[in-house]
């Protein structure tokens, strides 16, 4: 094209403005319609812009014989960001959205979902899961107007509205940003919502106040559109030493915060220790790379660890595209090697004979009334059956949040939240209400630590109905198991994605298929796994059971609670 421009009749200028023109278009071809600068001529250019660093990953893939995975097509025909104004006209016909586009909109939030795929579902960002009240109704009037009457706390402190109808995905989101909330980015291969400690800055063990780190993250991700795309979702979590579990090890990235001693070869004082690869469902759980970071170090480091995983995750193979994975092929010196090159300087490092021991951790501190560091003051943990509110019971909520504590509502990854700020002649008010509404802060062993994702009746992937099955074997334990006197934790969960997490639980299932009959005919059951753990106790469970029918799990989790009562040693030793 430059050749046949040479021909015309056209000025100096006008021949650079065409021919700049016509390299774009050369370039758009070679790399399927993205936009792309370049010179005006010679070799093929590399790609620039925020997608230059997923483009060029992507064709160093090609390049070497691989074949890209149609998600890492999809990204590379088109930006979902770019592609936005057209996925919002596509969804005012009502239409149900081809694969590529139902993966588009997981950018913005919006997922289309089973069972019945006519409408979507919205998962929003929440840092550190902390909500003002106002936030929290808003978000109750928003899903009576667009979607169902109740929303979902999820297992990363976050939200979920279900049934919003294809013409209502844009204005849902717009009302969103009213509240000052975003979804952008809470789906696909993207980093999800950042969690911290739901006790940041009310809690007298902790070291170090998460708030800041988790909300100073959330907006280094939220602006940076390189670090959208990666290759496999991600996830980020900040600890900050307090009393209740954030489950930073099942995270890609966790910083705990850690008291280094004198003689460390750093400054004594409160650090971030640097976990690396967790992601339970693949049976893995993050690990201490030794490296220590000052808090205001952590975004930088962070954003580097991406860039490393940007460059050398695998974009063919959806279930091996997780950092993990780098981590296993190179090793944490190599990953790390990598990650101080990008920062141009060498990190920090400690020896763990050189850190305060960390204090445990109450697997109870999210249900109930426990006193704040702040004299007279109270945080209040109101129990969720598997993390579902009614829209009314929302506002309510929202109302006695405002009147009777500090006006957040603190999510938790335990699938409830937090009152905060609550002054001691208040708690027996809050108390009172929370019951009036339905709902109670006090929660029996089993019920404290019930987990279950999603589940059948809203993903695709479900082999099961956990939460409803979650209800009845909790029900089913506090009548045949009264005797149960320490909190026992159960996470239920529907697909080898682990939503729910069951390796980390006390008893852990996992949604299978069991084959009923000859003629190949199944019911729906689980796989159960038991003595998993987190936080002072990370651990992997083992299963013992495969393909249990799902009426027979509730007797099946009755009798390992009455072995564990019969063969223990006391209320001291654990489940695990
Ligand atoms: Fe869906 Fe599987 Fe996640 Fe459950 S664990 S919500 S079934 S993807």
């Amino acid at each position: 094209m430059a050749d046949d421009l040479a021909a015309l009749d056209f000025d100096a200028e006008q021949k650079r403005y065409l021919e700049g023109f016509a390299s774009g278009i050369a370039a758009a071809r070679m790399t399927g319609g993205l936009a792309l600068g370049g010179a005006a001529s010679g070799p093929p250019a590399e790609p620039t812009g925020p997608d230059a660093i997923h483009l060029k990953a992507q064709d160093r893939t090609i390049k070497d014989g691989g074949k890209l995975c149609d998600q890492e097509k999809w990204k590379r025909a088109e930006n979902p960001f770019e592609g936005h104004n057209r996925l919002i006209a596509e969804a005012a016909t009502g239409k149900a959205p081809k694969p590529e586009d139902n993966f588009r909109w997981r950018y913005h939030g919006l997922f289309w979902l089973a069972p019945n795929k006519t409408h979507y579902m919205c998962r929003l960002r929440i840092p550190n899961g902390i909500l003002h009240h106002w936030q929290f109704a808003g978000i109750a009037d928003l899903a009576d107007a667009h979607g169902s009457p109740y929303a979902h706390v999820t297992t990363r402190a976050n939200l979920q509205v279900r049934e919003i109808a294809p013409e209502h995905g844009q204005p849902f989101l717009d009302g969103l940003t009213d509240l000052g909330l975003t979804a952008r980015g809470s789906g696909a291969d993207n980093i999800r919502n950042v969690t911290g400690s739901p006790t940041a800055g009310i809690d007298a063990q902790e070291i170090l106040d998460t708030r800041p780190l988790a909300k100073s993250w959330h907006n280094w991700i939220l602006n940076d559109r390189s670090l959208y795309g990666l290759p496999r979702k991600f996830n980020v979590a900040f600890d900050g030493g307090g009393v209740m579990p954030v489950l930073e090890e099942t995270n890609d990235i966790g910083f705990q915060a850690i008291e280094v001693l004198e003689g460390a070869g750093v400054a004594a004082g409160v650090w971030m220790r640097l976990v690396l690869g967790g992601i339970s469902g693949h049976k893995d759980l993050a690990r201490d790379t030794g490296v220590v970071l000052k808090p205001e170090e952590c975004n930088a480091v962070a954003d580097a660890i991406l860039r490393v995983f940007i460059e050398h995750g695998d974009r063919t193979n959806r279930n091996k595209s997780r950092m993990k994975y780098v981590l296993d092929a190179w090793g944490f010196e190599k990953y790390l090697a990598a990650v101080e090159e990008k920062l141009g300087r060498k990190l920090d490092r400690v020896d763990p004979a050189h850190v305060a021991p960390r204090k445990v951790t109450n697997r109870f501190a999210h249900v109930g009334v426990h006193a704040q560091v702040q004299q007279g003051l109270n945080w209040i943990g109101v129990v969720l059956p598997v993390g579902k509110m009614t829209t009314d019971q929302m506002r309510a909520l929202a109302k006695i949040s405002s009147e009777c504590g500090d006006g957040q509502i603190r999510m938790t990854v335990w699938q409830n939240f937090i009152f905060s700020g609550v002054p001691d002649a208040k708690v027996a008010e809050v108390e009172s209400r929370v019951v009036a509404l339905g709902l109670t802060t006090a929660a029996s062993s089993i019920r404290a630590g019930l987990v279950a994702c999603t589940g059948m009746n809203g993903c695709k992937f479900a082999a099961a109905d956990t939460k409803g099955d979650a209800m009845i074997i909790a029900a089913h334990v506090e009548q045949a198991v009264p005797a149960l006197d320490v909190p026992v934790n159960v996470h239920l969960t529907g697909c080898h994605h682990s939503c729910a997490q069951h390796y980390i639980g006390d008893i852990g299932l996992i949604g299978a298929k069991v084959p009923v009959g000859e003629e190949g005919d199944t019911v729906e059951g689980y796989d159960i796994v038991v003595g998993g753990g987190f936080a002072e106790n990370p651990k992997i469970g083992t299963e013992i059971w495969k393909a249990v029918k799902a009426a027979e799990c509730p007797g099946r989790v009755e009798a390992l609670l009455k072995t564990y009562l019969a063969l223990r040693d006391g209320k001291d030793e654990s489940f695990q």
